[in-house]
């Protein structure tokens, strides 16, 4: 079976080809600046691991359809495919932000799924049209092929009232729906279920926290193979700090810069979203920049590790006291998979509730692979587990067309 994966936002479109009889990526790509005078695409074919063969093109791509067109285009091509014929294409997997509390499953994408996520562009508003476009392009592009859509949000439709309800008026939730959904569900769902494998025990079983440390931050309370708590919330803006979102900051802030700066609501919520976190600490997004800053002793940049880092802690505590202790802490993405020094100073304090990591296994962990860096005996283990949102997608995608 071959499951084309897409992620497709408002000006972008992102691919990946998997083969799922043998679990290998047959090609992945972008396509960007859709819409722009000059767009990009980017493809990578696997003709045999680890081979690798990268091509890259300039030109404009007025819309999705132009851009999934060349996609498909490449994937047969000769010199950069790897399929004969684009009818290969079993299904289509797509990637979905907002599923709200409509969503709580994957879906074959029929036109009520697609009213189902049109409905929900007020809650998606950045990108929910992005998605619609590149699913109803793939509809009508490889008519025959069907198409799942898998929510970011799916996995925390588990959540019970009080771990998903805000403390405001409840007309709110009532009539907008305000509420926390939580955000990376697909990476969360994965992570959890690669820490039951790693544990040999049933996923229905297995109690952890998955700490996804990418450009976007996130945690998940998992219990018995369910999601009981999230940090992100209406929108991933909430909860950790991240590259350039604040993450949970006092809600009086946003009146306060209002009334002091003049601001408008757009304007501050750009501040909150692109220009804060890391960002807005220090100066930089990426940890890897941050790490150089500190060695070269800028207070600033070790100023926004240690609130990083501590946020991080904080989480893992709460979630820990909400599920009554756990089998694991598993790290994953940019950060939680590479960053030696974020998962100890995170982890600094957790010996004493259970959680001791061991600094030389931490320090030395291989990368790409998943791996223990508790000490032997550590009755809560800690884990570096590679996500892969995309083969979860595809799996989901095949799990969907197996129950038709
Ligand atoms: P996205 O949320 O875009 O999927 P990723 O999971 O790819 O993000 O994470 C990207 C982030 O990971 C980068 O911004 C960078 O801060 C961090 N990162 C990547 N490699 C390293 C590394 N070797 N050490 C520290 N941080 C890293």
């Amino acid at each position: 079976m071959k499951i084309l994966v897409l992620n497709s936002g408002s000006s972008s479109l992102k691919y990946q080809l998997l083969d799922m009889d043998s679990t290998t990526v047959l090609t992945t790509g972008l396509v960007e600046r859709i819409g722009e005078s000059i767009g990009a695409v980017r493809h990578k074919r696997f003709p045999g691991s680890p081979k690798e063969e990268s091509f890259s093109y300039e030109m404009p791509i007025k819309d999705h359809a132009f851009g999934l067109t060349k996609v498909m285009d490449l994937i047969v091509a000769k010199d950069t495919g790897v399929l004969e014929n684009i009818s290969d294409v079993d299904a289509i997997g797509h990637r979905v932000v907002q599923g709200g509390d409509l969503f709580s499953q994957p879906m074959l994408v029929d036109d009520s799924v697609v009213e189902g996520i049109r409905k929900l562009i007020p809650l998606g508003p950045l990108h929910n049209p992005g998605h619609l476009a590149g699913i109803e392009t793939a509809r009508k592009l490889l008519p025959g092929v069907p198409n799942v859509v898998v929510f970011d949000t799916a996995f925390h439709q588990t959540m019970a009232p009080e771990a998903y309800r805000y403390a405001i008026p409840k007309e709110y939730y009532t009539e907008l729906k305000i509420r926390r959904y939580g955000f990376h569900g697909t990476s969360h769902g994965y992570v959890a279920k690669q820490c039951a494998k790693l544990l040999g025990k049933p996923f229905s079983e297995t109690s952890c926290i998955t700490v996804h440390l990418g450009n976007g931050c996130s945690m998940d309370a998992v219990k018995n193979g369910k999601c009981i708590d999230t940090s992100m919330g209406l929108t991933p803006l909430g909860g950790l700090v991240m590259g350039t979102r604040c993450g949970d900051i006092d809600p009086a802030v946003i009146a306060f810069l209002a009334s002091n700066k003049g601001l408008t609501a757009e304007e501050i919520d750009t501040i909150l979203n692109k220009q804060s976190g890391l960002k807005g600490l220090c100066g930089y997004n990426d940890m890897r920049d941050i790490h150089a800053r500190v060695s070269e002793g800028d207070a600033d940049a070790e100023l926004a590790l240690k609130v990083f880092c501590r946020r991080v802690t904080q989480f893992i505590g709460q979630d820990l006291a909400v599920l009554g202790g756990c089998d694991a802490i598993c790290f994953t993405a940019g950060i939680g998979e590479n960053d030696a020094v974020v998962r100890q100073l995170a982890c600094a304090t957790l010996a004493p509730l259970g959680a001791v990591i061991d600094s030389d296994k931490n320090m030395h962990a291989p990368r790409g692979q998943a791996v223990e860096i508790s000490a032997a005996g550590s009755p809560i283990k800690i884990f570096i587990i590679p996500t892969n949102e995309e083969l979860e997608i595809a799996t989901e995608t095949l799990e969907v067309l197996r129950n038709q």
